[in-house]
């Protein structure tokens, strides 16, 4: 090993999709020496396959739609007073899919803090708002710029005197785990993640779109006679566990088929597909946080595991070691919301809402187990 000749960084962040890059741009501005690791490069995972949509949720109400609202308004900020050229705003069109959905769209209308901007009448109940795109690599490598990279797969981790020892070649004081849908290096069975498979095309058209449209799929603006159009619904092909390959062509057909049901979309010259998994948590909400270790927890006989009010300070976690995680179909919408609030945590101890911490998935799975 060349522990001793390998330079000790203060954070090593490991995977360099949107939520990588965007702790790995907090921790780096904040003075702190990064390392960034991703086993086939800056946003070669969900990030790269990504729309990059800005938008906040369109729900009645709950938790999620709380947590995108807020983390919309501070990614829409973020982006655009720190990488404004990466970010294209244009008005967005969320148009209902079914009758249930023009309920929900109704209420969230009354509801709701944000300017609502004019729409013609549609068939279905349409919201219509002032969103944005972001360019999802260049972004993700403009994030990252200020850390060290390496393109290497993390094998394996370990901690050793107050340090963590990366593949037995390089230090750090902490660790950040931002590996997306791919497998957790830990092997912690309580934290859980569905990986999601989506595609995206980017298409020659002439029909001209002056606005970002949800519906079936989500399609772009036009930008010189191109546009795209992309959906993560697949849930049953996983590229680590497939048998056969995603068939492209087939893929391809079903997002312009869905895509025709919002708009006419005429003369079609697919340019370029791009595919990958998004990960999301099974209650939804992202995770950011310390991450509880889980067999020495369960082995303190002092804690009640079966209180409906965990009390979290009570379990032992990982040292040094936090992840980012979860975020589902909202990966460009929350990183850096999540990357601010996980960057506190780190370098102030300050504390992450327990909706968000990794912890209350160990304390529904401890009584189980
Ligand atoms: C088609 C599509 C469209 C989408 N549209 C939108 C949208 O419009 N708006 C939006 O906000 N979100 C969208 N998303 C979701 C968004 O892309 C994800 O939420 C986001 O990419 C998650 O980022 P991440 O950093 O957690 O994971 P990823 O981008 O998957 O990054 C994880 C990285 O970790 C690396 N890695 C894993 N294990 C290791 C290891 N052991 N060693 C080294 N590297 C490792 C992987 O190579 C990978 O690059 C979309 C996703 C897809 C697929």
């Amino acid at each position: 090993m060349h522990r001793a000749s390998c330079s000790l960084y203060d954070i090593a962040v490991i995977g360099a999709g949107i939520n990588g890059c965007s702790i790995t741009h907090e921790l780096s501005s904040a003075g702190k020496r990064v390392i960034l690791f991703d086993e086939n490069g800056i946003a070669s995972g969900g990030s790269g396959a990504a729309g990059a949509f800005i938008s906040p949720k369109f729900s009645k109400s709950g938790e999620l739609k709380d947590t995108l609202h807020d983390a919309f308004l501070y990614s829409m900020n973020f982006y655009e007073k720190n990488f404004p050229k990466l970010l294209r705003k244009s008005p967005l069109l969320h148009i209902a899919k079914d009758e249930l959905d023009d309920e929900i769209l109704c209420v969230y209308k009354e509801k709701t803090s944000l300017e609502l901007l004019d729409t013609e009448r549609q068939e279905r109940e349409t919201v219509s708002i002032n969103a944005a795109i972001v360019n999802a690599k260049p972004m993700c490598e403009a994030l990252a710029k200020s850390a060290k990279f390496m393109k290497l797969k993390v094998e394996s981790l370990e901690y050793d005197d107050g340090l963590w020892i990366i593949n037995e070649a390089y230090t750090a004081k902490e660790v950040v785990l931002a590996t997306g849908a791919y497998k957790t290096l830990l092997g912690e069975s309580y934290i859980k993640l569905r990986g999601v498979w989506g595609h995206r095309i980017d298409i020659k058209t002439s029909t001209q779109n002056p606005h970002s449209i949800h519906q079936f799929v989500s399609i772009s603006p036009s930008l010189n006679g191109e546009l795209a159009i992309g959906a993560t619904h697949n849930v049953h092909y996983h590229p680590q566990t497939a048998t056969e390959i995603y068939d492209v062509k087939e893929g391809r057909a079903e997002l312009l088929e869905k895509a025709s049901r919002s708009i006419n979309i005429a003369e079609v010259e697919v340019i370029k597909d791009y595919t990958g998994l998004r990960s999301g948590s099974f209650d939804y909400m992202p995770l950011i946080g310390p991450l509880v270790m889980s067999e020495e927890t369960m082995q303190d006989k002092s804690i009640n595991f079966y209180t409906k009010k965990p009390d979290f300070k009570e379990y032992s976690y990982y040292p040094n070691l936090t992840m980012i995680n979860g975020s589902g179909g909202y990966g460009f919408v929350l990183a850096p919301y999540l990357a601010k609030l996980l960057s506190e945590y780190i370098l102030s101890d300050k504390e992450i809402s327990p909706r968000l911490i990794p912890a209350r998935f160990f304390s529904r799975w401890v009584k189980k187990v």
